[in-house]
């Protein structure tokens, strides 16, 4: 930006950018300020686009290039401080029409600096024009404002008539034109040099001013009948006579190009009586200035500004009008904010970050739904297993394709009542063993040590094409030879871990076998489908979470279980809610696991997007799956068919993992692993028959050492992706 202070040799550059600036021409052009210009010292300053935009300063400048603001102001000595224009009328900042909120920003931390730099000021009352005048909003002002830190420091509320949509004049104001008219009151405009009528109006506005106000006017009569002489085209003077000629009431009108600012508003009391200045607004309203843009009726404060004369206001906007607030506000120009002013908009050199999972972002997506919904549910005054709870219950058990649906808790809760339920109906005895993979989530584990059975650990296998989970069947059988006898095997829990299905039929052949129940995990497979059968329909029961994380995730903790056994549901449903099924009746032993009506709501508004987020993350991970090419980061096998997959996680494997992740994390991308400690390793679960590991468990220690989750949330964009990609390709181990 290169500033420009105003000197008279750029009057017509001013003004001509002032009447094709956004704010049009309400500010009176540069003649009149120049006029007023030995009342105080003048530091208006024009603001140029410069090239190479360094915040240079010239003085002289004569060919400064394209104007793209302007302020007005006046230096206060005293105080050394800059007022914006301090003068008979508004000032404020005018820029040009296509100005953005960036561009004001820069313009008024440019001008900021200028005073205090070149001309020493510490403090500049900025008056932003109101924005009824702009032609657009202005909030630029007021942002930029904000980010100097700026702090109200007066406040003027004036009338303005917006002619092309004023209100209407109420009937008070009309009973007086005719209370007016029928008095023999009439306007007469006063001519040029007509002096008389100027002392005549100047001594009853006088006597007014003083009588109902304690003031006196700004200007002398001899000041204001000079500015009339020098400015007659501007300045105005309408007075309203009754039959013996006498004046009852007058005002002074400065015109701008496209504002009325009506001045100086004065009534003698037989005027006020007789709707004097009714019958004179209503005249400037629908004749005189009807085409205008507006008409100022002023200011409505008293005392300096510090009393809001609101019978003044109220009587003001009766003629049509709308206040308007004038607002002053004080920048202190050492404010240590105005150097950072802009930074929000410049381009950052830091490093983007790619974060591994942005929750916030995400569930911005659906807003206003879920704010709508939380709102709605709060206002329903129910809470617990209600209606929200029986609809969503119904759309997921139509998703997933089973006979039904309970919500519950959390996930781990879902898993721990199937058991319950399960040893109640059938008479599973505690410590009856269950299967379940070494690699997962420790909930899997905890919920079987939780039923009081006894979690029997074992390592999956992989298809080596498509790379499916399934059971090796060698290794199964050498554990359950090793099972002590006294107990029973019960079920086994295929977990489909990072979305990906298990090979179904191949834990179903073996679980008929032993006629054992099949537990699904089901908490990250949203959606997942192996032959048209989704997870959570493809064994007896399933577990699922709607951790806020998962695929499908509440804004707290939820799960639920889905089953086409109607038994299993009953109980479930009962054992969750106290074991009662009638209030204060209980039949079983239950425990509390309920999901409130507003997560229950707030899955109903994110369910219809599942499809859509699953289908990105899997553009995503076949994204990573085409672009990562190197050969210490080992990858999954592409499913056979993408349906199988809805990747709640992209791992990648990496013999030297954990350079691997603070690598990217020096690159900004934000990376998890799970996880890091398998359950079997976990303290918690150590000790006398917690679990039993009867054969050793490679597949599971060797995940845990190399696996690396890459993020894969739906709202990450393709450039996102590929930056990750070409991070992972440059990737050497040193
Ligand atoms: C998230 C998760 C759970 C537990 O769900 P919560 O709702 O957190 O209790 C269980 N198992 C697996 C595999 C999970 O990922």
């Amino acid at each position: 930006m290169i500033i420009i202070p105003y000197s008279i040799t750029h009057r017509d550059a001013w003004n001509d950018f002032v009447a094709g600036s956004k704010q049009g021409t309400f500010l009176l052009n540069r003649n009149f300020m120049d006029y007023h210009a030995d009342r105080f010292f003048d530091c208006s300053i024009m603001i140029c686009q410069a090239d190479d935009d360094k915040g240079a300063y010239t003085s002289t400048e004569q060919n400064f290039g394209d104007i793209i603001a302007v302020m007005p102001a006046n230096w206060i000595e005293e105080t050394q401080t800059v007022e914006s224009h301090g003068g008979l009328t508004y000032g404020g900042l005018l820029t040009r029409e296509d100005i953005t909120e960036t561009e004001v920003l820069q313009v008024l931390q440019a001008a900021f600096t200028y005073y205090r730099e070149m001309m020493g000021a510490r403090v500049l009352l900025y008056k932003p024009i109101p924005y009824i005048y702009s032609t657009l909003p202005s909030g630029e002002d007021l942002y930029a404002l904000f980010r100097a830190n700026a702090q109200l420091s007066r406040r003027l509320v004036s009338s303005v008539v917006d002619m092309r949509h004023q209100l209407r004049m109420s009937a008070l104001r009309t009973n007086g034109v005719k209370k007016a008219l029928a008095s023999g009151f009439y306007i007469d405009r006063m001519q040029e040099g007509d002096r008389e009528t100027l002392n005549e109006f100047w001594v009853l506005m006088e006597d007014m001013l003083m009588r109902h106000h304690k003031a006196s006017p700004t200007h002398t009569v001899d000041e204001i009948s000079l500015l009339i002489s020098r400015f007659p085209r501007e300045i105005k003077v309408y007075i309203v006579r009754n039959s013996s000629l006498r004046i009852v009431a007058g005002v002074i009108v400065f015109e701008t190009g496209s504002v009325a600012h009506v001045q100086y508003i004065a009534s003698s009391t037989e005027g006020i009586e007789n709707g004097a200045l009714d019958l004179l607004f209503r005249h400037l309203i629908t004749e005189r200035y009807k085409n205008m843009d507006y008409l100022d009726l002023g200011t409505s404060n008293e005392a300096h500004g510090h009393i809001l004369n609101e019978g003044l206001i109220a009587k003001k906007e009766s003629f049509g009008g709308r206040a308007v607030c004038y607002d002053t506000y004080r920048v202190m120009l050492d404010e240590p904010g105005i150097a950072t002013m802009c930074d929000l908009h410049k381009p950052k050199d830091k490093k983007k970050q790619i974060k591994y999972l942005d929750l916030k972002k995400l569930n911005h997506t659906y807003e206003p739904y879920l704010s709508y919904e939380i709102n709605r549910v709060t206002q329903s005054g129910f809470y617990l297993l209600g209606q929200e709870n029986q609809r969503f219950e119904q759309t997921w058990k139509n998703y997933v394709r089973t006979r039904n649906c309970v919500l519950t808790g959390n996930g781990l809760e879902a898993l721990v009542l199937i058991l319950r339920a399960y040893m109640q109906l059938n008479g599973w005895r505690r410590g009856d063993y269950v299967l379940v993979q070494g690699n997962t989530y420790i909930a899997t584990v905890m919920a079987i040590r939780e039923a009081g059975l006894t979690p029997v650990l074992f390592d999956p296998a992989y298809h080596p094409v498509h790379g499916m989970p399934m059971l090796d069947y060698d290794h199964i059988g050498r554990i359950l030879a090793k099972l002590d006898s006294s107990h029973s095997l019960r079920a086994i829990m295929p977990v489909h871990l990072y979305g990906r299905v298990w090979d179904m039929d191949n834990v179903r052949k073996f679980a008929s076998l032993h006629d054992i129940k099949v537990i699904e995990d089901a908490a990250q497979a949203h959606g997942a489908e192996i032959n048209g059968v989704r997870a959570g329909a493809l064994g007896d029961a399933a577990g699922w979470s709607f951790y806020p994380g998962k695929n499908l995730g509440a804004l707290g903790d939820a799960g639920c279980v889905t089953t086409n056994d109607d038994k299993l549901a009953d109980l479930i449903r009962t054992m969750a809610n106290y074991g009662s099924r009638e209030k204060y009746v209980n039949e079983v032993e239950g425990m509390n696991s309920r999901v409130d009506e507003i997560q229950a709501a707030i899955l109903t508004v994110k369910f219809p997007y599942l499809n859509i987020e699953n289908k990105r993350r899997r553009e995503i991970a076949d994204r990573y799956m085409t672009g990562i090419d190197n050969p210490l980061i080992k990858l999954q096998q592409r499913p056979g068919n993408p349906e199988e997959n809805v990747w709640h996680i992209f791992p990648v494997y990496c013999a030297e993992r954990d350079k691997l992740q603070a690598y990217l994390k020096e690159n900004g991308v934000e990376t998890l692993i799970h996880y890091p400690i398998p359950p079997h390793r976990q303290a918690s679960l150590h000790g006398e028959g917690k679990l039993l590991i009867p054969e050793s468990l490679p597949v599971t220690e060797k995940e845990a050492r190399e696996e690396l989750s890459l993020p894969v949330s739906p709202v990450m964009s393709n450039d996102d992706v590929d930056s990750v990609i070409a991070l992972l390709n440059r990737f050497v181990a040193q």
